[in-house]
């Protein structure tokens, strides 16, 4: 598709004018190349016979939701195609990612849709941008989201004052005798010391969940405390267009992440080696890429529609329970 993105990055019907200066953009060559296609992938999609070498936040994620679905997921390497939200996420973080390396001044909304320009292809030609089949309207709505989202960040923090030490660093650590391995999305340096900053396009969490979104960051922050050997002082969540969340990282909050980092591989090992993956039924269920090849799910996600407590627009009501044709209620 032949579109002009940067114009289609704003909402259709604005009066404002999105074609960036040429004068104050900064040469295509100056700017760093877009990273090859799945760069945050950082396992193989083959299927896996034993257990993992080291475990990612969002594996131990997957597997503290249930066993079952990160069997399938990470043992299995089932098809887990990231949806619409998901890869307008991916579009942003590719362009925050560029836009932090750029010289401070260069940090600015008219060199970011500059970058979108150029990391719009990636995107677009990637299999599971294709795979979404949108139509027109469906493609510009999407970079529409996922502009909203770049811009987003000029509601949290003013870019060109970020002190950048890093972006996407690779972390490679133990943690409590745990192999642990993820990218960070940024980490700032600040008066006090280092910062651990990952973006969130998603919606922030309602205060009773903070904890435990953080509890990401804060694993990063003890990877890179062992790996760098700098503890850094703050882990941050940077909900795009929204809020910040935080928390200082200290011995107490390390530990905690740390005691359930460790029970989490401690019963992942123990499952495959057993080959026994609890199937752990609930509300998420209907968000389930698996619910198909899953008995248990299937019948949580029919007895939840029965009892009118799940959501009818949840992915998995279409699989387990599709409206008969020519039925539209
Ligand atoms: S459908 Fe539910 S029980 Fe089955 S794998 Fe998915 S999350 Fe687990």
């Amino acid at each position: 598709m032949d579109v002009d993105v940067a114009e289609d990055l704003e909402e259709p019907v604005s009066d404002v004018s999105f074609d960036a200066n040429p004068a104050s953009a900064p040469p295509t060559a100056d700017l760093p190349p877009a990273p090859p296609s799945g760069v945050r992938d950082i396992e193989p999609p083959v299927a896996r016979t034993g257990p993992p070498k080291r475990l990612s936040p969002s594996s131990a994620s997957t597997f503290q939701q249930c066993p079952k679905r990160w069997k399938m997921r990470y043992m299995d390497r089932l098809p887990d195609p990231p949806g619409q939200a998901a890869l307008a996420g991916t579009f942003a973080h590719l362009v925050l990612e560029h836009l932090l390396q750029a010289p401070t001044p260069d940090r600015t909304v008219e060199n970011a849709k500059v970058l979108a320009r150029q990391c719009w292809p990636e995107i677009e030609n990637d299999k599971d941008f294709v795979a979404l089949e949108l139509d027109e309207a469906e493609s510009r709505h999407f970079r529409w989201i996922s502009w909203k989202a770049i811009e987003g960040l000029w509601t949290l923090e003013n870019p060109q004052d970020v002190v950048v030490e890093a972006t996407e660093q690779l972390i490679d650590a133990e943690i409590d005798g745990v192999p642990f391995r993820g990218i960070v999305d940024r980490l700032d340096r600040e008066d006090d010391g280092l910062v651990v900053s990952d973006y969130k396009s998603g919606k922030a969490p309602r205060p009773r969940y903070v904890e435990g979104r953080l509890a990401q960051v804060l694993l990063y922050a003890a990877a890179i405390a062992n790996d760098l050997g700098e503890r850094p002082r703050r882990a941050r969540l940077l909900y795009l267009g929204q809020r910040t969340v935080e928390a200082e990282v200290t011995d107490e909050a390390l530990e905690a992440v740390s005691v359930d980092l460790k029970q989490t591989w401690t019963s992942m090992t123990s499952s495959c080696a057993s080959g026994e993956f609890d199937a752990k039924t609930g509300p998420l269920c209907g968000w389930c890429p698996f619910v198909g090849q899953c008995d248990e799910g299937t019948a949580e996600v029919r007895s939840r529609l029965e009892r009118g407590s799940m959501r009818l627009d949840a992915p998995a009501v279409a699989i387990v329970a599709p409206v008969p044709a020519g039925q539209t209620t």
